[in-house]
């Protein structure tokens, strides 16, 4: 790690800009703007960029360079992958063509390395690209004038404008990603990262903080008038997916990662889970209306119009929890003890790594569901009545599902192990929740 980050799909950061403004509710907990106005706030790479306000800092807009770090990656001789801009968008609104030439200078003078790039602004960077593939092919000219002009002052060396002219186009050492936290944002920024991929970059999805379920595949009109058809999008080459972290840090719900997980496996696309975030497997059962940081997230068959968001924030272990049939509940458990185990099994992919096999995500989830369709109601009617409770009192959903262990722990099990960790489950939480329910 060259900078120490924790950051568990690069090596390295590398911010030669600093700043940004928001631009849609992933935002919101941006740990970027929050150091820039806390810790950072004195330090001459963000000064200034942030005013306060009563949720915190707030970035003005303004972005900076920082030619003192330009050169990082030129320095750093061992391979590593490298996240540009982590603590701004290289593509943020403010920020000149002539700091991106430099950057992309770089990157290209520096092919030992990979280069991640993220954006919230992926009509910019494709805006950009196109303009410099237009160079490179058809204006020489133009190709030298930036790109070349850039190698040259960055090396201190006319060589290198030499150098950058026999580059590979597209770099195959950066990989274009862009970051959505739900359909909306992934629906609209999308298309512009499939025309990078139609001219041959590596195209990558950051879904963190994930805030909502994400379908990958796009559906919509490609052209207007008479030529419009439909158009089904391609999938990203790689998926990042995480919760979000912080003292104020959203719930995920548990099927947006398993949903963004199957969809890769089926598809063959490497997938990286991140991490839960704050918000995980409860610690332990408490009695019923215990006040804690809890959320209650519907399974997608359990959502209904009295039921409509997906996960909610609540501040008790849920009450009467019959009632919200079908849920899970989540406790802000913090980012280290929710840790990053997607039933049960860590999930590291990279572009280039075998896919994951369709068991590992769709057939299991979908294998679970139907058996805690057909057999749950049954077997916890009967460990009711072997517990001597009244099975009436209940509306016949699994409990261990309900309260948060049915997701969390049965990984990836055997049917016969499922049902008999099912049942301990279930008996030890019926025991537990005994006096709520008589
Ligand atoms: S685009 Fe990225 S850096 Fe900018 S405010 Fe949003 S999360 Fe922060």
């Amino acid at each position: 790690m060259a900078d120490g980050t924790k950051i568990e799909w690069t090596d390295a950061t590398w911010n030669p800009i600093t700043g940004c403004s928001v631009v849609s509710p992933g935002c919101t907990n941006c740990y970027a703007m929050k150091l820039a106005g806390t810790r950072l706030k004195h330090h001459p790479s963000r000064e200034g960029l942030t005013r306060n306000s009563k949720a915190g800092p707030v970035w003005t807009g303004e972005v900076r360079f920082n030619p003192q770090w330009l050169d990082e990656p030129l320095r750093w001789k061992k391979p590593r992958m490298i996240f540009v801009c982590a603590h701004g968008d290289l593509f943020a609104e403010g920020v000149p063509d002539e700091w991106i030439d430099q950057i992309f200078a770089v990157m290209a003078l520096a092919p030992q390395h990979t280069f991640q790039v993220l954006t919230k602004r992926p009509e910019r960077m494709r805006d950009y690209l196109q303009e410099m593939a237009r160079c490179f092919e058809h204006d020489s000219a133009e190709f030298s004038r930036r790109w070349g002009t850039a190698a040259a002052e960055v090396t201190g060396s006319p060589c290198a404008a030499g150098a950058i002219e026999d580059i590979p186009w597209p770099l195959p050492n950066v990989w274009l990603g862009t970051s959505a936290e739900d359909q909306d944002r992934y629906s609209s920024r999308w298309p512009y990262m499939e025309e990078l991929q139609e001219l041959g970059w590596l195209t990558w999805l950051s879904a963190e903080p994930l805030l909502g379920r994400i379908l990958l595949r796009v559906t919509g009109l490609r052209e207007v008038g008479p030529d419009a058809r439909v158009h089904q999008s391609s999938l990203p080459q790689w998926v990042v997916a995480g919760g979000e972290s912080g003292p104020n840090a959203r719930p995920m719900h548990p099927y947006w990662p398993r949903q963004l997980r199957d969809q890769c496996a089926d598809a063959g696309v490497p997938f990286h889970f991140k991490q839960w975030g704050a918000w995980g497997k409860p610690t332990k059962p408490r009695p019923s209306g215990t006040p804690g940081r809890f959320a209650l997230a519907a399974s997608p068959e359990g959502a209904s119009e009295f039921w409509p968001a997906h996960v909610v924030e609540i501040g008790h272990w849920p009450r009467q929890i019959d009632l919200f049939g079908g849920a899970t509940v989540l406790e802000h458990v913090g980012k280290k003890a929710a840790g990053r185990l997607l039933d049960g099994i860590e999930h590291n992919g990279f572009p280039g790594d075998p896919p994951m096999t369709p068991r590992s995500g769709s057939a299991h989830v979908k294998d679970f569901e139907a058996f805690v369709a057909e057999t749950a109601p049954k077997l916890h009617w009967k460990i009711y009545q072997d517990l001597g409770a009244d099975p009436s009192r209940s509306n016949g959903y699994y409990d261990g599902w309900q309260h948060g262990f049915g997701e969390a722990s049965f990984g990836p099990l055997p049917l016969p192990q499922l049902i008999d960790e099912m049942k301990a489950s279930v008996t030890a939480k019926v025991r537990a929740l005994g006096d709520d329910r008589q």
